[in-house]
């Protein structure tokens, strides 16, 4: 695949990158010399921590506030993107979450919208924008784009969690649709399925169940967000140059 966006680093969109793994994979890849969108919803004082962090190490970041599930912000974000930092190489579509955990007969339809419209919506909306921006056949450089999905795809999931669940699946679908038709456009598309990681989101989660799913890892512990952000870092850079449409679990061996 010719990739003209892999020879050099350029402008990385990272949605939900104010805390846990987007805030892990926006520093890592700051470091690693792109220009760094450290997207937030509604926590604008750790994004800005993120992007003081960036700094203090030379690199180039800023923070943007977009509520990926609101169409005419992500408009907004991408136009930022690339006016501050440049070009857009690469996204990764990191933000969600999980719902309140709740038997799935007991679920609110509102409740199953706004989790749609944010995990599976927002990311297809981010991505469009992204395939445009980047498309060699749009006059781009190619890119790469990583959708933020979850074990639970693969496993089922936590108790509770059922909307969560299918909403992470549906990301692995469309991550391997969406590869196949901008391969030839120079963008490549895979999907990471973290296992349980430690951040705010399983903070809250800490029920027998999932204590009981730590403790039956094989590797028995949870993961820290710095080992996500690596598997990202690479699967976006010219060593993953011929991986696209995969799902990398990183789990722990679960
Ligand atoms: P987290 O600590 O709860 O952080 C969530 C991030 O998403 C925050 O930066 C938050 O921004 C942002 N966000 C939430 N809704 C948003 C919206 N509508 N628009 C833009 N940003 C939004 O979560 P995490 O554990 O780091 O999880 C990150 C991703 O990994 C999620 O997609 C999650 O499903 C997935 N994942 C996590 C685990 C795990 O064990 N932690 C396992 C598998 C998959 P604000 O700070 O502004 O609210």
């Amino acid at each position: 695949m010719s990739n003209t966006a892999e020879n050099g680093h350029g402008t990385v969109i990272v949605t939900g990158a104010s805390r846990g793994i987007g805030a892990a994979i926006a520093t890592e890849l700051g470091e690693a010399g792109y220009g760094v969108v450290v997207n937030y919803s509604s926590h604008e004082e750790p994004a800005e921590d993120v992007v003081e962090g960036i700094r203090s190490h030379d690199g180039r970041a800023i923070a943007v506030h977009a509520d990926v599930s609101v169409p005419d912000e992500v408009t907004e974000m991408f136009e930022r993107a690339e006016r501050e930092l440049g070009p857009l190489t690469a996204l990764v579509n990191n933000a969600g979450m999980t719902g309140a955990p709740a038997p799935f007969d007991a679920q609110e339809p509102g409740d199953l919208s706004r989790l749609m419209a944010i995990n599976v919506l927002g990311a297809m909306e981010c991505a469009r924008h992204a395939v445009r921006s980047m498309s060699t056949s749009h006059g781009g450089r190619g890119g790469s784009i990583v959708n933020m999905a979850s074990v639970a795809a693969h496993t089922g999931g936590l108790p509770g969690l059922v909307p969560y669940t299918a909403t992470k699946g549906a990301l692995v679908a469309f991550s391997r649709a969406l590869s196949n038709e901008v391969a030839p456009e120079g963008i490549r598309v895979n999907s990471v399925s973290p296992g349980l990681i430690a951040t705010d989101m399983t903070a809250v989660l800490m029920t027998p169940e999932t204590k009981e799913a730590v403790a039956t890892t094989p590797i028995r512990r949870m993961g820290r967000p710095e080992e996500i952000a690596d598997t990202v870092t690479w699967l976006l850079s010219p060593a993953a140059s011929f991986v696209t449409g995969t799902d990398i679990t990183v789990s722990g061996g679960r």
